[in-house]
């Protein structure tokens, strides 16, 4: 009898990234993920089930098509707001009523604007692993492989690990992009298989860890503690913001405990936040848990700031790159 593969639920595969490790990378984005960033700029990573988006841009109108009206098994969707049309026309939108969507994706099908879109496809390794190997000569340039990101890619672990394993076998660079709030038992079998690890540190105080993201700090600096002992390489990430992480303090105590990874840190990206994210949460119909679905105003560091944050850490003897 035939062996059922596994299959692990993306919602982006983007070639020719890079930014997500060296060389030029296909980063595959998984769904699900453990944390609620109040700044998250990939909502659609967070849920582990597909999820319907709507792009007001791209939406013609009920008037014109309202194909996807026809179509909803859950009558969630009915005109909406009025929006101008280059030519001056008013052009009724649709309005998605969430509380009655069950995510069935048959408005997604009917849309041919693609104004409506599910996000979330599942793929075996054995269809990954085809994709990937288109890029091998990209990679074989550049220096390059597989990332596997997310969400949390480490939420789907047999996946990952089984991915790992054939990427590997083929020789394809590779690099795991965590939080890092997952159990040990995860992440120690994928070690020996994962070339760098991308790992964000988002704040070194536990409760403001708590208050930005939804869960503390401990497990994530004591899993980052395990991997360098047990050999495991780093890019440390640290999405900056100001009056969340960008003190003096913060960045003392984040260079002193990078120092105690010793080796283990190839390099630190320090992240400046933009937030292009809010879009998504537009198109999800919805806004962060944390905040009942209010956006904060967080405020982008200056270039001066950034520039700062970078020396002080550089003056610790660590290696340190502004994204
Ligand atoms: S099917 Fe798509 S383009 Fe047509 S009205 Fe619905 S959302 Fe707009
Ligand atoms: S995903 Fe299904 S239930 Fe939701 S709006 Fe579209 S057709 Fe209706």
């Amino acid at each position: 009898m035939e062996q059922k593969q596994l299959t692990g639920k993306f919602y982006d595969i983007q070639g020719f990234s890079v930014h997500d490790g060296p060389g030029i990378r296909l980063t595959c984005f998984m769904k699900g993920c453990p944390l609620r960033c109040i700044w998250c700029h990939s909502p659609e990573s967070q849920l582990f089930p597909d999820e319907l988006n709507w792009m007001e841009i791209k939406c013609v109108g009920v008037e014109k098509c309202g194909r996807c009206l026809d179509v909803c098994p859950q009558g969630a969707i009915s005109g909406g707001a009025l929006k101008k049309s280059p030519a001056g026309d008013d052009i009724q939108l649709v309005a998605v009523d969430r509380a009655k969507c069950d995510n069935c994706g048959k408005c997604a099908e009917a849309c041919t604007s693609r104004a409506l879109y599910m996000c979330g496809d599942d793929y075996t390794v054995d269809e990954l692993m085809e994709r990937i190997r288109r890029d091998v000569p990209f990679f074989k340039r550049s220096g390059g492989g597989v990332t596997v990101s997310g969400g949390e890619c480490l939420c789907q672990p047999e996946f990952l690990l089984e991915l790992l394993k054939r990427c590997k076998a083929e020789d394809i660079h590779t690099a795991v992009d965590t939080t890092g709030f997952v159990p040990w038992s995860v992440i120690e079998p994928i070690i020996p298989y994962t070339d760098v690890f991308l790992y964000d540190i988002k704040n070194m105080d536990s409760d403001l860890h708590k208050q930005g993201t939804g869960v503390p700090n401990e497990l994530i600096l004591e899993n980052a503690k395990k991997i360098a002992a047990a050999g495991g390489k780093f890019q440390i990430r640290v999405p900056v913001m100001t009056m969340y992480n960008d003190s003096v303090e913060m960045f003392d105590k984040l260079g002193e405990f990078l120092l105690e990874l010793g080796g283990a840190v190839e390099v630190i990206q320090l992240l400046p936040y933009h937030s292009l994210g809010v879009v998504k949460w537009e198109r999800l119909g919805r806004g962060p848990d944390l905040t009942d679905g209010k956006f904060v105003d967080i405020v982008p560091p200056t270039d001066d700031l950034m520039q700062a944050r970078k020396k002080q850490l550089e003056d610790m003897g660590l290696p340190v790159i502004i994204h």
